[in-house]
């Protein structure tokens, strides 16, 4: 059987008719309808991309927050053999012109909100080759000047449910996706029909977030991000009950649809986590439906972990991957014959590592030689990945020399450990390389978080006549505390630092930037910091 993404559209259409599909939108108000309907109404977006007589092989674009018609697009543009790029809605006007003429979009499919920032890349570089812009919501279509503006619902209406069937190859591209360029420009990862069916299945198994059809799957992650780390796909595809959180993300909206909905499995990035557990606390509230959150896109605090399990009996459970490797690649979740493990012991081995690799997916760890580090829980190495949905090139052959002999090089660097999982140390960007030696700026961060005086830390590399490099802690203030550079430094010596890796300076801050996917940006702090190492 050819893989397809009718595969799982069409077995969705077939067994879940009756399953809900819930989105909570801007506003408080809750859209509510079933897989049945969403089956229908992505048959008619299948009619009507046809109707806008592109080429069977066009790039449509969708520039909107997590919802229903996003996960109708999700389905229908690939139905009809055409490409997804996902464009990501906190870009820059320059910066999102840039990406929408590196993809080719004839189409876009535009949230209401987000037209001025459509309106702004048209200003900021042209929109290149697009013809239409469909507009998710509603709004008065005459009063914007963007190319080919129609309502999606208007263009849909006209169009019948029941589009045939289609047999597309499987290594026929069905996704574009841009990485969110903190190390760099942008990138094009190009997923097929194939990556995308086998990256469902891995996203819905039991080593990957554990999806079935008794569950509720809410994505905080982005649609517009590595595709919300493929849920949308593996829930339709198991029929689980799907949740989505269409604009901005507030703590006590999450809260108030987890519970509202009984949502059993849900996934995002540390900072969502961290920001959710302070409203759990502040709250009391608790979440009985609530089986297992994911934690990935960088790494969570070990002792963020440890308080998911202590406090709100909820087991939040660390995972690696990117934009490249679709983006499952690894999820820590602890092993049979850990079950009896002292806590301490279980988050050393397990829960505060990045994980295990992902069936499908295969994981080196090398030296400056080429050749695998021993995996003994020490060593570091650059991380080379290759597998069933780690894509193979970028989008016009860009980088290629990051892809060799089949293997991907992440430009992450990590540590195997004798259980057979990875830890993230770092990106080789933000190593510190202090003496010849290595600081991973990751575990560094991890240990500071962990201190009763800190809120959120990073820490980043400071130029140094003499070793080169030395880490620079910033660090936020956990509510009415006054951290000191000693108690820090005391603190990392307990958690395993070495006396020449400790950071001799520190800066306060109010709140560590963060890119467009919550994660903190280093490269927005580098740049903040001048010559001498002083935050401007
Ligand atoms: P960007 O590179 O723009 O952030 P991605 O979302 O593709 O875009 O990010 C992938 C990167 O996130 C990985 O290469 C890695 O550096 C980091 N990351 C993901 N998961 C983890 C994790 N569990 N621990 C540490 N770092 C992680």
């Amino acid at each position: 059987m050819n893989l397809n993404i009718w595969a799982l559209f069409g077995h969705a259409a077939r067994h879940h008719r009756e399953v809900e599909i819930v989105t909570g939108l801007p506003g408080g108000a809750v859209h509510r309808y079933t897989y049945g309907d969403f089956c229908d109404r992505a048959e008619m977006l299948m009619a009507a991309l046809d109707g806008l007589e592109l080429a069977e092989d066009a790039v449509v674009g969708t520039l909107a927050w997590n919802s229903h018609r996003h996960l109708e697009a999700y389905f229908a543009v690939p139905g009809t053999g055409r490409v997804l790029h996902t464009l990501n809605l906190r870009l820059s006007p320059a910066e999102l012109a840039r990406v929408i003429e590196h993809g080719g979009d004839e189409v876009i499919l535009a949230d209401a909100d987000l037209l001025p920032l459509l309106v702004a890349a048209k200003a900021a570089g042209g929109l290149g080759r697009v013809r239409h812009v469909l507009v998710l919501g509603d709004t008065d279509t005459d009063a914007v000047d963007l190319p080919g503006l129609v309502s999606y619902e208007d263009l849909i209406a006209v169009h019948e449910p029941g589009y045939p069937r289609r047999e597309w190859d499987e290594h026929r591209p069905l996704g574009i996706c841009h990485t969110s360029g903190t190390t760099g420009d942008p990138k094009g990862a190009v997923y097929t029909h194939r990556s995308t069916v086998l990256h469902a299945f891995g996203v819905a198994a039991g080593s990957g977030l554990g999806l079935g059809p008794g569950d509720c799957g809410l994505a905080v992650v982005p649609m517009f991000h590595g595709n919300a780390w493929g849920m949308p796909y593996a829930a339709t595809m198991v029929g689980a009950k799907q949740v989505f959180l269409a604009g901005p993300l507030t703590p006590a909206r999450l809260a108030e649809l987890m519970l509202t909905e009984e949502v059993t499995v849900s996934a995002g990035v540390p900072t969502v986590w961290l920001d959710f557990a302070e409203h759990l606390t502040a709250t009391g509230l608790s979440l009985p439906d609530l089986r297992h959150v994911v934690c990935g896109g960088a790494r969570p605090p070990r002792s963020l972990v440890d308080r998911y399990r202590r406090e709100f009996g909820i087991p939040l459970v660390q995972a690696w991957g990117m934009t490249e490797t679709s983006p499952l690649g690894s999820v820590a979740w602890p092993k049979h014959h850990m079950r009896h493990w002292d806590d301490e012991r279980l988050l050393d081995e397990a829960g505060a590592q990045a994980g295990i690799a992902s069936p499908g997916v295969e994981v080196s760890i090398r030296d400056g030689r080429g050749e695998e580090v021993p995996w003994d829980g020490r060593t570091m190495g650059a991380l080379h990945v290759r597998g069933m949905w780690v894509v193979d090139g970028y989008l016009h052959g860009e980088a290629p020399g990051q892809f060799t002999d089949g293997w991907f090089a992440t430009g992450d660097v990590a540590v195997g450990s004798p259980y057979g999982y990875i830890r993230i140390a770092d990106r080789t960007k933000d190593l510190i390389k202090s003496g010849g030696e290595w600081i991973s700026s990751v575990d560094m961060e991890a240990a500071l978080m962990g201190h009763p005086d800190v809120a959120e830390a990073a820490v980043v590399a400071i130029p140094d006549p003499r070793w080169q490099e030395r880490p620079l802690a910033c660090v936020v203030p956990a509510p009415g505390r006054e951290p000191r550079l000693e108690s820090l430094r005391e603190h990392l010596l307990g958690n395993g630092f070495a006396r020449w890796q400790l950071p001799e300076r520190m800066e306060l801050l109010e709140a560590i930037p963060r890119t467009g996917v919550g994660k903190f940006d280093k490269k927005a702090l580098r740049t903040s910091i001048d010559e001498k190492g002083t935050l401007r």
